[in-house]
């Protein structure tokens, strides 16, 4: 067991816990049932800790964690005019064309 990080709540602890479950890396969330007694702790010991089961997994949790507090950013080439699209888009600024794979993907 080690510790990968503290959580500002029990919902977002909870929530990367199960994510990074999900991915493969078996998480939970610590000081759980702490909040019974959060008047009797410091406050910045009673927020939740997500712990990993495997210490070898350690990495691999930090970057899975990293990329869901900061989701990366989208990259495409315009298939209309090649113009590189940065960010959060998902139609090319230039000339209007839609990002390839976002039309008829589930919508
Ligand atoms: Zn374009």
């Amino acid at each position: 067991m080690k510790r990968l990080t503290t959580a500002p709540n029990i919902a977002i602890g909870t929530l990367w816990a199960d994510m990074l479950t999900a991915s493969g890396v078996a998480a939970s969330v610590q000081r759980y049932f702490a909040s019974g007694i959060a008047g009797e702790i410091p406050p910045d010991q009673a927020l939740p800790e997500i712990w990993i089961a495997d210490d070898a997994q350690l990495d691999a949790a930090r970057r899975l964690l990293a990329e869901l507090r900061h989701p990366p950013q989208r990259r495409w080439v315009c298939p209309g005019c090649a113009e590189l699209i940065e960010g959060p888009f998902e139609q090319c600024w230039k000339c209007g064309a839609v990002m390839p794979g976002v039309d008829g993907e589930g919508r």
